[in-house]
Order: C-alpha cells, then sequence, then structure tokens
C-alpha cells in the first residue's frame, strides 16, 4: 500500500523526534567512545562505481558535522587512542570521525567541511591507491555490472549463482558480488573478478584516466589540515585472507609509505572491510610486529569505558545514508544508553 503521510504530517513526526532529541540531549551522558566511518562524501549517480560507499551528500555530511560539534565532545585521534588504551580515563562520551580509502572527495569535499566546523578526523588510507589511477576491486565489480548489457548473470566461482538483471536491481547484484567477494570461502579473489568480468561481458576498469584516489600532495594536505591519518594497508585485501608474510608486507609496507609521504609515524589501522572475519589473530600478531598501538573495526557497536576495549579490535559505527534528523535522535539515544543501536 502506498503511504498516505502527508508533508504535515511528516513535519511533525521529525519535530516530535527533534523534540525528543532535545530532551535525550539534555541527560546524562554513560563514559563512551563513538567513532563513526565514512568513505565517500558525495552524490550518487555521478559516476558508475560503487553507490554503496556514499554514505552522505555534502550537505549531509555538512549537516551532520555541526550537529557533532555543537552537542558532542569530539576526540581527535591520539585522544581516542588514549581512551582504547586506557578506558579507565573514560569520564564523558567522546566523539571521532573517521574516514576510509582516501578517496579524491576525501579531500576535496570532506576536508573543507570539517575544517569549517573544526572537526578534526582521522583518515585512513590505502597507500596503494593514493597518488594512483587504479580503481579498487569493489568499484571494477561495481562498474561492471552497472554497464553491462547482458540480462542474466551467470557466476560460476566460488558457487553456481545467476542473477536475473530484469528482476534484481544492479545495485542489489553488485552487494550479493561484493558480499561474495568478502566471502571466507571465496581464496581466489582474482578468479572471482575475472569471473564476473566475464559474466558480464564488460572490460574491467583497472586503471581510468579519472581519478578516485587522492594524490600524495593532498594527503599532505590533510595533516596540515589538522587531520590525523592512518594506515587502511596497502592494496586494500582481505588480511585474513593473506599469508602471514602477505599480512606482514601489508602492514609494513603501508606504514613505511606513510612515514615518507606524509612524514607520520602511524600506529593505528582500519582494517579493510573491517568484518569479524576479515581479520584474525595471526593479524593482530602483525600489526604488533610492524608498529601499530591499535587497529578499528567496522562491524558496529560503542565502545564503553565499563568493558576492556580491545587495542586491535576498537569499535566504529558504519554511517549509512540517514537524514540529519534521524542521525541526530541515533546519536543522542546512543550516548544516554551506551547501547550498541546502530
Ligand atoms: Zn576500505
Amino acid at each position: 500500500m502506498a503511504s498516505t503521510v502527508s508533508k504535515r504530517e511528516k513535519a511533525s513526526i521529525v519535530a516530535g523526534r527533534l523534540g525528543l532529541a532535545w530532551i535525550l540531549e539534555r541527560l546524562p551522558r554513560r563514559p563512551s567512545l563513538l567513532i563513526f566511518n565514512y568513505h565517500r562524501i558525495g552524490s550518487e549517480g555521478n559516476d558508475a562505481y560503487d553507490p554503496g560507499l556514499i554514505e552522505a551528500s555534502p550537505d549531509q555530511f555538512d549537516e551532520q558535522m555541526r550537529m557533532l560539534k555543537k552537542h558532542y565532545a569530539l576526540a581527535e585521534l591520539a585522544e581516542a587512542q588514549e581512551l582504547v588504551e586506557h578506558p579507565e580515563r573514560m569520564r564523558h562520551c567522546r566523539v571521532l570521525v573517521t574516514l576510509d580509502d582516501g578517496y579524491r572527495d576525501n579531500h576535496d569535499v570532506a576536508l573543507p567541511i570539517l575544517r569549517s566546523h573544526g572537526v578534526k578526523a582521522a583518515f585512513f588510507l590505502a597507500t596503494g591507491f593514493v597518488g594512483t589511477h587504479r580503481v579498487p576491486w569493489w568499484d571494477q565489480v561495481a562498474y561492471v555490472v552497472r554497464t553491462t548489457e547482458k540480462r542474466t548473470l551467470r557466476i560460476r566461482y566460488p558457487r553456481e549463482l545467476t542473477f536475473d538483471l530484469c528482476e534484481t536491481s544492479r545495485f542489489e547484484v553488485v552487494e550479493a558480488l561484493l558480499s561474495l567477494y568478502k566471502w571466507e570461502h571465496t581464496t581466489d579473489p582474482a578468479r572471482f573478478l575475472a569471473g564476473v568480468e566475464e559474466a558480464c561481458g564488460v572490460a574491467r576498469p583497472l586503471e581510468v584516466s579519472e581519478r578516485l584516489f587522492m594524490t600524495w600532495e593532498e594527503a599532505r594536505n590533510l595533516v596540515k589540515g589538522g587531520m590525523s591519518v592512518g594506515s587502511h594497508t596497502h592494496d586494500h585485501e582481505l588480511l585474513a585472507k593473506l599469508s602471514l608474510e602477505d599480512q606482514l608486507r601489508q602492514c609494513r609496507l603501508s606504514r613505511e609509505i606513510l612515514a615518507k609521504e606524509v612524514g607520520v609515524e602511524v600506529d593505528t589501522l582500519a582494517y579493510p572491510v573491517g568484518s569479524k572475519t576479515s581479520f584474525s589473530d595471526v593479524t593482530v600478531r602483525c600489526l604488533q610486529e610492524t608498529g601499530y598501538r591499535t587497529a578499528f573495526s567496522y562491524y558496529g557497536g560503542i565502545n564503553r569505558s565499563s568493558k576492556a576495549i580491545a587495542r586491535y579490535d576498537v569499535n566504529r559505527i558504519p554511517v549509512a545514508a540517514l537524514t540529519a534528523s534521524r542521525f541526530r535522535m541515533r546519536m543522542a539515544v546512543a550516548v544516554v544508553t551506551a547501547r550498541d543501536l546502530w
């Protein structure tokens, strides 16, 4: 049944929500560390890549940063790290904003907005993409699915699957294929990508003339602008699927490159993908061996002072595309209850 909610009713729902948010914002907050994570700030439909990474339009991001700055105590990366290592020092609710991958729009769009609000965010850069024209695996998959002229896609590896593009939206197919890429049984990612390319009959864009990621000069601008930088590995592969040697290389190389190019000794890493299966005990040992003090995951959750925070599994909250009132409401509930409601 079609929604029959009138504009006036919608306005009153929003007003009611904001009224409740206003009350909640004045209640005592549980000591906690909330870390938000974004990937791309932009408008959907501007390119043929993965639309799932665009969590906010420039206006939404601006609105969200304004709200956070006005109502919450923001932390920089170093302060957040200290709270992770010493949760007993957590007296209030603190909020850290992070952005993963190092897309060009992080510099061109997010940085000026963050600076205009005085928000000091942390950017986790995949060093093998910064300053290049490379296209990452998730955008390759999105591109071939979004531009294919085939009506049926047959995937053979890691299991037989058929997608009917007349029945399933291209966005859902992209999501399904990316989940399959991340699946622990997909042990040969190159074979999987070649299979998707063949099924779509479209050549994967490995490199493109328009640049998707920021340059090193732009990465240095982040630091000049008061932002922090961390590692997101070098090639953005799922660490848990790599051999010990390859995991060590990914952790060490990205750290060395960031020191050389940006002049920062990074000691925090955000796991590519960030799900519970994207890293392992072996990964943690590799991080310790290569000089990392903390590592951030990405499957949700709030870090609370009442429980020991795992230094190599610091929780971050995905920011799905949310309206300003919904974002404010969720935030207000989360800091009062310190419950994982995201
Ligand atoms: Zn990433």
